[in-house]
């Protein structure tokens, strides 16, 4: 019989207790390219005195799953230096990223303000959620600062801004809004999806007229799209300079009990550095395909920020402006199309389907094309803000990783068979 027992191993302990406990420590030094999957919901803490100085608000110490492991706390910092934030908390979901927010700094009595094409669930969430908590919204057009700053009134205390916004894609002028917000004292979140911390910095818009640096409060993710990059992980995150703001929304986190899986940081954690190749890859292939799409005789008109005349293209210009002849900017590779006037929903449908590389589906940023058509008829509430598409029905393609060619190849044979 060969003796097992590692040394050290008492073994006066039953067969049970050491299947737990193990005296074996691995060598230190281990290195490689991965991020290890540190899992824990307990998390064992070396004294009584370590408990109770247990720091939840700055990740100098560990206190339990919920509140972050190694493997999260890494994520969070590397997420935290990609949009110059300073604080950074993940979340289950982007949608769980925006309602935190709500969350921790709304109370009943106050106001939130959001674009009109804002993420739908966001509005969803403030009409139909936050209205029974006593809690207002109004919406305002998203292109025009002044509409803003009519709306702030002595109740607004949250501002959601979104560039660019979703499926209308239009662009605003986000250091002019930004600083509407900072003139009133009033917090102003955005939803940093589209750009990814690569299109531009939301923390560092630009100056005030007292010098002073120019930027959003907090800034959210929705981690599911482009650093995930594969379609399978869902998951945000909420970024700030203010440790203020930073402190509030981590109660608001610890007491709603919002936790991540370590196996779906690790895949965030696996795919990020790929991020910035995926993203301008994507960002190529849609706008060629935005190209081809402006060409085409079915098609009134391409909602894209980087096409001239798309709305809000001056300010996309503006903020994310090209650096040099080589470089053409920055744009997340989604964008809409509004079918010729003449289009039915029938046959907008009947495009969707006839799409062979492109499939139905909600998100974006993985490796597969989607499409999914939208009516904004009943979505969108100021009037001046829909009055600049050319219908409220379009159709929106978030691009994958198919080559381009093949991409254009598809929507060409889909026009052909619905005979546009
Ligand atoms: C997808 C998305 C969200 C929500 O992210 P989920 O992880 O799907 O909840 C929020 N904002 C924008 C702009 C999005 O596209």
């Amino acid at each position: 019989m060969t003796d097992s027992t590692p040394i050290n191993m008492p073994v006066a302990w039953n067969t049970a207790t050491r299947l737990i406990h193990h005296p074996y420590q691995p060598p230190e030094g281990f290195e490689s390219p991965a991020t290890a999957v540190h899992k824990g919901s307990t998390i064992f803490f070396p004294s009584m005195a370590a408990v109770r100085n247990r720091d939840w608000a700055f990740k100098t110490t560990y206190t339990y799953g919920l509140h972050g492991t190694p493997t999260s706390f890494i994520l969070e910092e590397r997420l935290a230096s990609l949009e110059g934030a300073q604080h950074c908390l993940l979340v289950p979901s982007g949608l769980a990223a925006i309602s935190t927010v709500n969350l921790a700094l709304l109370r009943q009595g106050d106001e939130v303000l959001l674009p009109d094409n804002v993420y739908g669930p966001n509005k969803s969430l403030v009409e139909q959620g936050l209205r029974h908590y006593g809690i207002t919204h109004a919406c305002y057009d998203p292109l025009d600062v002044e509409d803003l700053r009519r709306k702030i009134g002595p109740r607004t205390r949250l501002v959601w801004l979104e560039a660019a916004g979703s499926v209308s894609m239009e662009f605003p002028d986000l250091p002019a809004l930004a600083a509407v917000c900072r003139e009133h004292g009033i917090a102003a979140a955005l939803d940093n999806t589209w750009g990814a911390g690569l299109a531009f910095q939301p923390f560092a818009l630009g100056r005030q007229a007292d010098g002073q640096p120019l930027g959003v409060d907090i800034s959210i993710h929705a981690l599911t799209k482009y650093p995930s990059g594969g379609g399978d992980v869902l998951m945000g995150s909420i970024a700030t300079c203010d440790e203020r703001l930073h402190k509030a929304i981590k109660l608001c986190h610890m007491r709603l009990g919002l936790g991540v899986g370590m196996n779906d940081v690790e895949a965030i954690l696996r795919n990020l550095p790929s991020l910035a190749l995926r993203y301008h890859a994507q960002d190529r292939a849609a706008r060629q395909l935005a190209g081809f799409l402006q060409q085409h005789r079915a098609v009134a008109q391409v909602l894209h920020p980087a096409l001239p005349g798309s709305p809000g293209h001056a300010h996309w210009q503006r903020l994310c402006a090209p650096k040099g002849p080589e470089d053409q900017g920055a744009c997340a590779g989604i964008f809409s199309f509004v079918p010729d006037a003449s289009w039915s929903q029938d046959r907008i449908d009947a495009f969707c389907e006839a799409l062979q590389l492109f499939r139905i589906g909600y998100s974006w940023g993985g490796p597969t094309s989607l499409v999914m058509a939208y009516d904004l008829q009943t979505e969108r509430q100021v009037p001046a803000s829909l009055a600049r598409l050319q219908g409220t029905r379009l159709v929106r393609l978030c691009i994958g990783l198919e080559h381009p060619d093949d991409l254009q190849a598809d929507l060409a044979q889909a026009f052909q068979t619905v005979g546009a």
